[in-house]
């Protein structure tokens, strides 16, 4: 958990003579803007050596909200690709037809992938199933951020399987990993808990392997790199942003034991994914096709056809595919 350095008080790189700007607690560094940027690369890469993450893979897709964790892992991935031995980044953005906040996303987006030279698909919500997210939470009735996060999680995928990219990169943090963990073991939700491990290896045709490049990295490190590198994220919240009283105190818990012994969310990290590779037995649910759009489920029917099944009386999982395919085919 890094800290900046104070503009009045001086204190000098510990792998240069200039003036350091940030302390790095729990390795014990105090690092100039530019090793900082630097320390924080070279931890992601090891990150991935570590978890023998790519295994082969050459092909990534980056699920880009926008926000500073996934356009700082698009810069990190950047700046890594040569060394990772990457021949391609693509990048992918979900519209979600949410006002003012997601064109300022989509703008945030296009800026960072025009400033990396990646190729980037943006696709809209409303273009594909008929309805924002907005107008889909409204007629469901559910929450607004699982409804949100089972159709990001439906069009990641889908699109990594149109393109045929070897996996898919997700800008989760440790401080989020960890919070999730930790309330799935207490609520004894298995199934869950065991996806939170920095590879969740995928099923040929159905699910593309999803990589949790950041799984080592802590957010104030990432919020730190992003400023520091000048990336322009998003800085509003989405209006449906929801405080899970929950998860704010396993945090807050976190973050204490981190102050009182810097690294200890980095070894509980390594402590989780280190027991927990392999899965736990007997927790993982079974993922079979869905029935209408052939798309990963656990019932046979997928979120997406389910959702639009209650609000249209047909599920669209076909017809979206097939939007989608004409979207990402070349012109
Ligand atoms: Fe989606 Fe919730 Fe995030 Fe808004 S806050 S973008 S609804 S997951
Ligand atoms: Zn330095
Ligand atoms: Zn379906």
């Amino acid at each position: 958990m890094s800290i900046p350095i104070q503009e009045g008080y001086w204190a000098k790189c510990s792998r240069c003579e200039s003036r350091a700007v940030v302390r790095v607690p729990y390795a014990k560094l105090n690092l100039c803007r530019d090793h900082f940027l630097g320390y924080i690369e070279e931890r992601v890469y090891r990150t991935v050596e570590r978890y023998k993450m790519l295994r082969g893979a050459k092909r990534l897709l980056v699920a880009l909200s926008g926000g500073k964790d996934s356009l700082s892992l698009l810069y990190l991935l950047n700046s890594l690709k040569g060394r990772l031995g990457l021949e391609a980044v693509v990048g992918f953005h979900l519209d979600l037809g949410i006002g003012e906040y997601s064109k300022a996303s989509s703008e945030a987006v296009s800026l960072a992938c025009n400033e990396n030279s990646t190729e980037c698909f943006t696709v809209s919500l409303r273009e594909l199933t008929g309805f924002t997210l907005p107008e889909i939470v409204r007629a469901s009735r559910r929450p607004a951020c699982s409804v949100c996060g089972a159709l990001k999680r439906y069009f990641v995928n889908a699109v990594a399987l149109e393109l045929g990219v070897d996996a898919v990169s997700l800008g989760h943090h440790m401080d989020d990993i960890l919070a999730f963990a930790l309330k799935d073991f207490m609520l004894q939700d298995l199934a869950d808990l065991a996806k939170m491990v920095p590879v969740v290896p995928g099923v040929p045709g159905l699910l593309v392997t999803r990589l949790k490049l950041l799984y080592e990295t802590y957010e104030s490190d990432l919020e730190l790199y992003a400023n520091l590198r000048g990336i322009r994220y998003l800085k509003t919240h989405c209006p449906f942003k929801y405080r899970d009283p929950f998860k704010s105190a396993i945090r807050k818990m976190l973050d204490e034991l981190e102050a009182e012994a810097p690294g200890f969310k980095l070894s509980l990290a390594r402590r989780l994914a280190k027991n927990m590779f392999g899965g736990i037995s007997g927790s993982s649910k079974p993922i079979v096709p869905c029935k209408h759009c052939k798309m990963p489920s656990s019932t046979g029917e997928c979120t997406l056809c389910k959702l639009t099944a209650r609000i249209t009386g047909k599920p669209l999982g076909p017809v979206v595919r097939e939007r989608l395919k004409s979207l990402l085919r070349p012109p």
